[in-house]
């Protein structure tokens, strides 16, 4: 089909960030302004003092928008949409609280019935790696997963579901109302500003943190969660952003990858963190922890074929980026906000 010019964001149309104050909408926020948007309005949950990111050039909001009037108010005079948006964490998080995960299904569902409701044009909604059927994901070296992987749907509990339903939410109300959405999947994203401890971090972050503690402490040990074999892909904030960008103006309309196909074990993550700090640590595996699937890569065939870009920064460059953004926190006694 072909694009109506009027679909795409343009710098004068009036752009909603739900979830701006979490580590990928702040980083979204930056990213419009640097290309030159002007007209942002940024919500989120948080207080703002527990914002990663927050431009005071943006009409900033606090709202909690798992409320439908809050997303009235949010998308009221708003041309285009993006829901980052989610009650969410790493494994550690989200396998201990599925009920939490699925209420963010309120947030996606008003957001969306509060664009039909204002006429908004663009929607972009942000699934996830955890849409795919969990027994695509039982070795560790998975080829990467492939769109259509998502079914017969198995997707993680709680969260996967939330987001796998959110997604043909998207779909119908495209097909439905005519509202053009746009869903990327991402694999595991990871970056400065982000959430580094707490119990909400992701494995890039938490491996970051546990060996620059071991640093401070003056130990040599870390320990690391299951046998360290389970398999990943990671991809550096630039690269989601770029890809954002690249789904949103495409007329791609069925949910795509956006993520790295560079698959390292958590062992090797481990490693690249080491050799960043020059030093190697021993590793106690702790079995009991929570360790998700035991296999999962981003397969870039379809983004390289419709869009001719896929995510390229290198997972090496990208950690020793994040590795010095959370030291230089950790050295001045800062926590996650
Ligand atoms: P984040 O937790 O840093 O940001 C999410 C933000 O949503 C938070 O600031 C939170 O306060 C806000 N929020 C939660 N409930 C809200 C509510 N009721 N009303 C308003 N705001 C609310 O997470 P992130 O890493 O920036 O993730 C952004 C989106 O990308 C999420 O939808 C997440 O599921 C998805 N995603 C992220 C990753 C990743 O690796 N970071 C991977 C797959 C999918």
């Amino acid at each position: 089909m072909n694009s109506n010019a009027r679909d795409i964001p343009s710098i004068d149309q009036t752009i909603l960030i739900a979830g701006a104050g979490g580590f990928i909408g702040g980083h979204l926020v930056a990213d419009l302004l640097r290309r030159g948007y002007t007209r942002l309005r940024a919500v989120d949950i948080k207080p703002f003092g527990e914002w990663y990111q927050r431009s005071p050039q943006v009409d900033n909001r606090v709202l909690d928008l798992q409320s439908l009037g809050n997303c009235t108010e949010s998308v009221n005079g708003c041309d285009v949409v993006y829901n980052l948006a989610a009650d969410m964490g790493g494994m550690g998080f989200i396998e201990n609280n599925k009920a939490l995960c699925m209420l963010s299904v309120l947030i996606n569902t008003h957001l969306l019935m509060a664009a039909k409701e204002v006429g908004a044009q663009r929607f972009f909604y942000a699934s996830s790696a955890c849409v795919y059927a969990g027994y695509k994901q039982k070795e560790t070296d998975n080829p990467g997963l492939r769109e259509e992987d998502a079914y017969p749907a198995d997707p993680e509990d709680g969260y996967g579901w939330e987001k796998l339903f959110s997604e043909r939410m998207c779909r119908h109300f495209r097909e439905d109302f005519g509202i053009e959405t746009r869903v990327a999947r991402f694999h595991n994203v990871y970056g400065p500003h982000g959430t580094f401890d707490g119990g909400r971090e992701k494995a890039p972050a938490a491996i970051c943190r546990k060996v620059i503690h071991s640093k401070m402490a003056d130990s040599d040990s870390i320990e690391v969660w299951g046998d360290g074999k389970q398999t990943r892909s990671f991809m550096y904030i630039d690269d989601c952003l770029e890809g954002i960008h690249r789904i949103m103006e495409s007329e791609v309309r069925d949910p795509i990858n956006l993520g790295s196909d560079e698959m390292v074990s958590i062992n090797e993550l481990v490693e690249i963190v080491e050799r960043i700090q020059g030093r190697t640590l021993e590793r106690r595996h702790n079995l009991d922890a929570p360790k998700g699937v035991r296999g999962r890569s981003s397969d870039n065939a379809r983004i390289s074929d419709l869009l001719g870009w896929a995510p390229s920064i290198s997972l090496r460059d990208g950690m020793a980026r994040t590795y010095a953004w959370i030291e230089e926190q950790m050295l001045a006694g800062k926590k996650s906000l």
